[in-house]
């Protein structure tokens, strides 16, 4: 483990075999993103697969299906893409037309009711935007405000009519349960707008599943930004979807945002995502930009759990180079940190628990410990360590499949699965074996490691140890 920080990667057309996942992995890959917005359920599953086969032979990674949400993308344009010019008249309609530069289809049905005269409808990520002159039952008519090129399948948003709109659509609750079916138990929502999104997301997967599930909510709507409190406690993480955020909000408050939700989110000991264009001139040049350098170190800095590449492994020429490059500034950039700072959330323990996540990274820290060993029966202590953003790995044996494959996500976490938790001495000797064999520590190395008693019940931690190994 080289880094702390975890990588997201978007599973996309560029991971065209087996061996360019694996690479991705051995590239320090964490995470593989399935993004149902885009792609069949056929080509999805074959991915799925691969991955699936990777984990048996060893491969330590989370996998979790994007479902698409509520977001509107422009029908086929003729020719692929048209230029719209400032001023002239542009049709959404709902008839299903092949796009030109007089209009295209755009499947707005439900928000069509609400929008009104004046209101902004932003094409292409904002690139484009049209004013609406009037609105008809399948149509609405509007004047470009501000030109540019669209392309087939585009997004359209509307950020004035987004309130009030259900972040689950019904091609989400089929893409579920064909999730579910294929193994996934980790989910994140797109255009969440507030926690009853949340709500009836976990009740959809608990229908078609009844176990246990994840669920990320996607900040990108301008009631997420409202509700986020809300959003954030009935999540069980939370992604900085700054594509559509900066594009549904101002875009001038995004920087901010991205620090007071990643702030938030590790108070309450959530996991964190800062997700998109992270290094997107990546697909045109081989070297990053300068500006996405800094944004990839100033994202770590701010305490993001995990980084989220989106076209740079979906669709670049080279994903496995795109993990490379931002590994790079991660591991770079933590280094840094490691000397400077111990970066602790403020304020007390809440809880017993709370308290020994809190002493744990503290004796780590001054006696500078190798590991931090915490066995987890439903991943809480693990994450509450992990917020509080230790230098020393946290290696968390876990017996529960989906808690193993969440912690992925978070900050500095090592996984571990083991088959039972019942007997301390027994699970720390198994755990041993796998640090000596993976290297993280050597015999006589420090570690700190916490337990509860009765041991293996889930939320009983109330010990603290210090151990040579
Ligand atoms: P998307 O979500 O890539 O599914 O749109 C991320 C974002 O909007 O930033
Ligand atoms: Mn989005």
């Amino acid at each position: 483990m080289d880094k702390s920080t975890k990588i997201i990667a978007t599973v996309g057309p560029a991971v065209s075999t087996q061996k360019i996942m694996e690479d991705l992995l051995k590239a320090e890959v964490n995470v593989f993103r399935f993004n149902f917005s885009h792609g069949t359920h056929e080509e999805h599953l074959k991915k799925i697969r691969w991955a699936q086969g990777l984990m048996e032979r060893g491969y330590r990674v989370a996998l979790f299906a994007d479902l698409g949400g509520p977001k509107f993308r422009l029908g086929e344009i003729e020719g692929g893409n048209i230029v719209l010019k400032r001023g002239q008249e542009f049709v959404l309609t709902t008839r299903k037309i092949k796009g030109n530069s007089k209009g295209a289809y755009a499947p707005l049905e439900a928000v069509i009711p609400y929008v009104k005269k004046g209101d902004i409808v932003l094409l292409a990520d904002g690139t484009v935007q049209l004013e609406v002159q009037e609105v008809k039952e399948d149509a609405i008519i509007t004047v470009v405000r501000m030109g540019g090129e669209i392309s087939s399948h585009k997004g359209i948003n509307i950020p004035s009519r987004m309130s009030g709109i259900s972040a689950i659509t019904e091609k989400d609750v089929e893409d579920i349960k064909f999730a579910i079916k294929a193994g996934i138990s980790i989910f994140a929502l797109s255009f969440v707008g507030s926690e009853h999104d949340v709500m009836r997301a976990r009740e959809v997967v608990k229908g078609a599943c009844g176990g246990k599930s994840m669920i990320i909510s996607k900040i990108e709507r301008h009631d997420a930004v409202v509700n986020f409190d809300n959003i954030l406690e009935s999540s069980d993480a939370i992604m900085i979807a700054r594509g559509d955020l900066a594009v549904e909000t101002p875009y001038s408050r995004v920087p901010i945002l991205q620090k007071e939700f990643i702030t938030k989110a590790r108070e309450k000991c959530k996991p964190v995502i800062t997700a998109t264009q992270m290094l997107r001139s990546i697909l045109f040049n081989p070297l990053p930009s300068r500006a996405e350098i800094s944004d990839i170190a100033n994202a770590v800095i701010d305490g993001s759990d995990a980084l989220m590449l989106s076209e740079e492994t979906a669709v670049a020429r080279d994903p496995v180079h795109s993990v490379r490059v931002m590994k790079k500034v991660i591991v770079e950039t933590e280094r840094f940190l490691s000397k400077k700072t111990l970066i602790q959330p403020g304020g007390r323990a809440k809880d017993i628990g709370e308290q020994i996540a809190s002493s744990a990274v503290e004796i780590a820290c001054s006696l500078g410990a190798k590991l931090i060993i915490t066995p987890t029966a439903s991943g809480t202590t693990a994450m509450r360590i992990s917020s509080r953003r230790p230098t020393a790995p946290i290696v968390a044996p876990t017996p529960c499949e989906v808690v193993y494959e969440f912690l992925n996500l978070c900050y500095g976490v090592y996984p571990i699965k083991v088959d039972v938790m019942d007997n301390f001495d027994d699970l720390i000797n198994v755990v041993k074996a796998t640090i000596f064999e993976k290297k993280l520590a050597k015999e006589g190395d420090l570690a700190v490691i916490t337990a509860g008693y009765p041991f293996g019940k889930p939320y009983t931690t109330n010990m603290v140890k210090v151990e040579r190994l």
